[in-house]
């Protein structure tokens, strides 16, 4: 595997003094961008466009606690890029939610959009709050005075969110019908991932996790690795790691290790993933159903054929990195590898199947429940799935080709399929007005 270039000036302007500073999504979504564009021969003004997000909207949300007081949270919406169709990307709630960071997993969309060759841009937002300590209604609070606030910013055809870390099938309900009471008519096609019920897709919840399987099942076809022989271990036991731990176990792969925030549990000789409730069944439940517990850290560093990192954002970092064992790792959450240590990890020649290719099966099936609203019809959950199977094969052989033709990082050629369709639908629009 070809070894990444060294950064040019600019990407270094972007860089933080002290390098034990985690580096932020935007600046790693930037370094990216850079990176691939170097391989690419596009129009620079287009790449200055895409540095930029579109609009970035910033509101105050004032709630009553359950104990009467009031108290006001930060919102965010962060419109990247909208070349190919209305914004889309999820929602968090997260204590560490910023603008910088809404732009990063803003930017990420619009790629992981374009991997998929779907007809939508790429948004990210969510309010500044640590959902943990919000009781259900001041939740529901919460959700429905954001939706007012960024009520002109999204709808079926302008912007559509989704769930994301701390939001769920439950918040995307809150929110459609905050905006539906507000517009007046029932209007389901202004989020994705809702419960089936209000015209939800069947499959969504999983599909994050399924695609993340499906793609480690083609890597390791690509490297003739049998998946009957291969040890996985996987971090995060929430949406993404749960589903692909299980579907990754059904199919004959050993999991040996997954974990919470509390810690791993590891059992060399395989875990019965179904077993173990995930973090929707019970949260934070790994390491009470656990005989061997071993911390976060460990798991990370094992000698695994495949890791799968499906929880936080950059945890494989330039600590780390000269550590991990794995020969592939496959992210499974946005962004849990940072620059420095994807370079690491590529002059180890240790493969990194990146997020915008692994875990979209997440907006592709939004993209189904989407069609599903707008049609008024619902999809088989076999429909779902055979679908999502087929744009995920057609993603892996575009990403495949470019990888091979061009000797880069998987990281790079996915990132080569996304901007070219991008930068080619830029050029062909032009610049208004
Ligand atoms: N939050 C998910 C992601 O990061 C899904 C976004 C969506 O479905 O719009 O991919």
């Amino acid at each position: 595997m070809a070894s990444e270039p060294a950064l040019n000036s600019e990407e270094n302007e972007n860089s933080t003094a002290d390098s034990t500073e985690p580096e932020s999504a935007l600046e790693t979504a930037r370094r990216q961008l850079h990176h691939a564009a170097s391989h690419l021969d596009i129009d620079q003004n287009v790449v200055e466009r895409l540095k930029h997000p579109k609009k970035v909207h910033e509101v105050t949300i004032p709630i009553e606690r359950d104990d009467g007081t009031v108290e006001v949270f930060t919102g965010y919406r962060a419109q990247h890029d909208s070349v190919k169709g209305p914004y889309k990307g999820g929602l968090r709630y997260h204590p560490e939610v910023t603008r910088d960071e809404c732009v990063g997993l803003g930017m990420w969309m619009t790629w992981k959009c374009a991997v998929m060759g779907l007809p939508f841009g790429g948004a990210k937002g969510g309010v500044a709050v640590n959902p943990k300590e919000l009781s259900p209604d001041e939740k529901e609070r919460l959700t429905r005075r954001f939706a007012q606030e960024i009520r002109d910013a999204i709808g079926p055809n302008r912007d559509i969110p989704a769930p994301d870390m701390g939001t769920d099938p439950q918040t995307m309900a809150w929110l459609m019908d905050a905006y539906s009471m507000q517009e007046g008519e029932t209007t389901p096609g202004v989020v994705t991932g809702k419960p089936p019920v209000i015209g939800g897709s069947e499959g969504r919840e999983e599909a994050p996790g399924r695609s993340v399987a499906i793609i480690t099942k083609q890597a390791c076809e690509y490297y003739e690795n049998d998946l009957e022989e291969t040890k996985i271990a996987v971090q995060g036991y929430g949406s993404v790691g749960a589903n692909a731990a299980r579907l990754l176990d059904k199919w004959g792969a050993t999991v040996v290790a997954i974990s919470d925030v509390n810690g791993a549990m590891y059992d060399p000789e395989g875990i019965d993933t179904a077993a173990v409730p995930s973090h929707d069944e019970e949260p934070e439940a790994v390491t009470k159903y656990a005989d061997d517990v071993i911390s976060n850290d460990e798991l990370l560093t094992l000698d695994v054929d495949v890791l799968v990192p499906a929880a936080l954002g950059n945890v494989i970092t330039e600590a780390n990195a000269d550590s991990i064992a794995a020969d592939l790792v496959v992210e499974g959450a946005n962004g849990p590898t940072t620059s420095t240590a994807s370079t690491i990890l590529a002059d180890r020649s240790i493969a990194v199947i990146p997020d915008i290719l692994a875990n979209a099966g997440g907006v592709t099936v939004s993209y189904f429940e989407w069609l599903q609203d707008i049609n008024r019809r619902a999809w088989s959950l076999e429909r779902v799935n055979d679908e999502l199977k087929s744009e995920m094969y057609a993603a892996w052989e575009a990403v495949r080709t470019e990888f091979e033709q061009r000797d880069v990082t998987w990281r790079d050629a996915a990132y080569i399929v996304a901007l070219s369709r991008i930068a080619e639908a830029h050029e062909t629009r032009g610049l208004w007005p």
